[in-house]
């Protein structure tokens, strides 16, 4: 078996989405020599996007893996490290914060959060066939593509109504399949969706299959009904699934404060978590916005931050 790696950085950032790249540019050029564990998908949720139109400095839009690789190519250019995989413990009850996986044993002073966040899917494998040919889990990032269409959203909480509200004003109708006959959302987000004459409620419902072509993508949803088993095919060519984000929090629980969701909680208006000298950016803690641009932003906050408290300690 070959030697374990052992390395100590004075800042080490996990995840290599627009947040946790952001970082690294800018630790890189305030001369911290970063080092990234770039987790098993590199990239982050962008990866599996096609088209970004609403990056500001594209106006023509990009593919999502391309934006992504200019983002590692400027944090290449100023002296990030970069460590492949994922890390499956980490130590933060004492400094160094300890970070390690079956090949490499991380040291570091401080320690940039930028896990991101995972969408739930339905785990239909007809899903899986027209994603980003029909199928999505961000409205604000493709909803654009559905203009004047028939579109649906699967979800009942305040993420699907927000998804239905954004769409309404781009497309022709929507339609919330839910699979009970009650909402989850906040009553105003539930009175917004419903007092709105695009949007239709399918109640007592679930996707059976997205059904398609190669070549046009998604043409219609069977939908069935949970009461009576019957299942309808409907003409919709956008499914928009709205059934929550995992957080990537899983190594952290009992050493950061968590909300009741997993998110990583911060300081507001900061990214400074609840242990101090650990900083935390992007959808890891935010399930609001969940935009490149913001994960961008506070990507940026956060190697400020950490650059400002590293120097702290060292005065
Ligand atoms: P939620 O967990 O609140 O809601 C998920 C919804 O998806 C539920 O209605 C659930 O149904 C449904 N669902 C879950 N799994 C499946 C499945 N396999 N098939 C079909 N339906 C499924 O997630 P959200 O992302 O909506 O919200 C997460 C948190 O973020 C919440 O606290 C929310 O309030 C907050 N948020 C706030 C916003 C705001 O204030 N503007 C905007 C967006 C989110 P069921 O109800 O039957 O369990």
């Amino acid at each position: 078996m070959s030697e374990k790696t052992r390395q100590h950085h004075k800042l080490l950032i996990l995840g290599s989405g627009p947040a946790g790249l952001t970082a690294a540019i800018y630790a890189a050029r305030a001369n911290l020599k970063p080092a990234l564990v770039s987790g098993f998908e590199p990239g982050g949720q962008l990866m599996i996007t096609t088209e970004v139109e609403n990056y500001p400095g594209f106006p023509e839009g990009l593919q999502g893996p391309k934006l992504m690789d200019m983002f590692r190519a400027q944090a290449e250019r100023f002296g990030t490290q970069f460590y492949a995989g994922d890390i499956e413990n980490a130590d933060l009850s004492q400094k160094p914060f300890r970070l390690q996986n079956a090949s490499v044993e991380l040291t570091c002073d401080a320690l940039i959060i930028s896990t991101g966040a995972s969408a739930r899917w339905l785990g239909l494998e007809s899903e899986e066939r027209y994603k980003n040919k029909g199928v999505s889990a961000c409205a604000t990032c493709d909803g654009f593509f559905f203009r004047n269409q028939d579109v649906a959203v699967v979800g009942g909480g305040d993420t699907a109504m927000e998804e239905a509200l954004y769409l309404a004003n781009l497309c022709k109708r929507v339609y919330v399949i839910h699979r009970r006959d009650e909402l989850r959302a906040s009553q105003i987000m539930q009175k917004r969706a419903i007092q709105n004459e695009k949007i239709e409620f399918v109640w007592n419902s679930a996707v059976d299959e997205v059904l398609g072509d190669d070549q046009k993508g998604m043409t219609s949803l069977k939908i069935r009904n949970l009461k009576t088993n019957e299942i309808k095919e409907h003409p919709i060519t956008g499914l928009f699934v709205a059934i929550g984000h995992t957080p990537n929090t899983h190594l952290f629980q009992k050493q950061l404060n968590l909300d009741e969701n997993g998110y990583i909680v911060v300081k507001p208006g900061t990214t400074y978590t609840s242990v101090e000298g650990v900083f935390a950016c992007g959808d890891v803690q935010d399930h609001v916005y969940r935009q490149a641009v913001t994960a961008a932003g506070t990507g940026c906050m956060a190697a400020i931050d950490s650059e400002r408290w590293l120097a702290e300690q060292e005065s």
